[in-house]
């Protein structure tokens, strides 16, 4: 016969692609408050497109081809979105020495005889290029060679289906506080956190930003109750290790956050947090 707990435990999570790493996780899912949301790749599809070219050297396509061999190595969403921007032509791999992602602000290489750096307006500060306010709605990436600005790149992701419902569903379990953390810009993370009801947001964040709000938001909840983060792991393995409980998302996931995380989705599918509470809450109920 099917055992009581079939539907329940750590067992019956899996068969719906949500592997629980312990039972101390599953007290902590049933008792949420607050859920912390990171954006790209978590409640958007990380996958962006290019949508504008604006040269201040070069024409667009070349400074597109230039930013897509800079992000040849790269696992971030952006990186693979300026890759694909050429899906004709290969980026060359041996044109490009000297790669480092800067987390939260971009990456630099040196492409021949330059240094390229490709990345946000942090990354432009950090480096002193003079670079121009850009009023798009979107993600911009901007690109400087040895230090001079040489124009930005418009780039723009969407917000998964399943994100509205993921929200919608947690609200109805009790769900106190959702919170979104993103390192993009103010505007796109305004634009996502309105669209999904998302009680607050933190935008422009570098990666030791995450842990420091996620820190805030287990003080500010009630001490027997648990706080979740979930993250695509591209740079989120320290926040993943921060929270009660750290949810990677599988599909997309880094090794480091699945590593780091104590609850792995093996989809991308963000509702399934509210199947993992619902889950963790029946079990509970019948281990009592
Ligand atoms: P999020 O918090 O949305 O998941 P990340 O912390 O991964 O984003 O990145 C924050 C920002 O840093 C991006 O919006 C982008 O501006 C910049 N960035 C990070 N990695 C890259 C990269 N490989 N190429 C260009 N820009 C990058
Ligand atoms: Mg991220």
């Amino acid at each position: 016969s099917i055992p009581l707990t079939f539907f329940g435990g750590i067992g019956g999570a899996s068969r719906h692609g949500i592997l629980v790493k312990g039972a101390c996780y599953m007290d902590a899912l049933a008792n949420l408050h607050t859920v912390v949301f990171d954006k790209t790749g978590t409640l958007t599809h990380g996958q962006f497109a290019v949508e504008a070219v604006h040269p201040d050297h070069f024409n667009e396509r070349q400074l597109l081809h230039l930013a897509a061999h800079v992000e040849h190595f790269s696992t971030h969403p952006i990186g693979a979105a300026l890759r694909n921007a050429f899906p004709e032509e290969a980026t060359d791999g041996c044109r490009i020495s000297h790669v480092e992602e800067v987390a939260g602000q971009g990456i630099r290489a040196q492409v021949e005889d330059h240094i390229v750096c490709v990345g946000n307006q942090r990354m432009m500060e950090a480096i002193g290029a003079q670079w121009h306010p850009c009023h798009h709605i979107g993600t911009i990436i901007h690109v400087a060679i040895d230090g001079q600005y040489a124009g930005h790149i418009v780039i723009n992701d969407h917000i998964k289906d399943d994100s509205i419902e993921s929200i919608n569903k947690l609200k109805q379990l009790g769900i106190k506080r959702t919170v979104m953390l993103t390192g993009d810009r103010q505007e796109v993370g305004q634009h996502v956190a309105e669209t999904l009801h998302i009680d607050e947001f933190h935008a422009e964040l570098m990666p030791a930003d995450k842990v420091a709000h996620v820190e805030r938001l287990i003080q500010e909840k009630p001490v027997d109750k648990a706080l979740a983060f979930v993250g695509d792991g591209i740079n989120d393995a320290p926040v993943l290790a921060r929270a009660d409980v750290g949810i990677a998302m599988g599909a997309l996931g880094s090794d480091a956050a699945i590593e780091a995380a104590d609850v792995v989705l093996m989809d991308d599918r963000p509702s399934k947090i509210a199947l993992a509470v619902s889950i963790a809450r029946h079990t509970i109920a019948i281990a009592r």
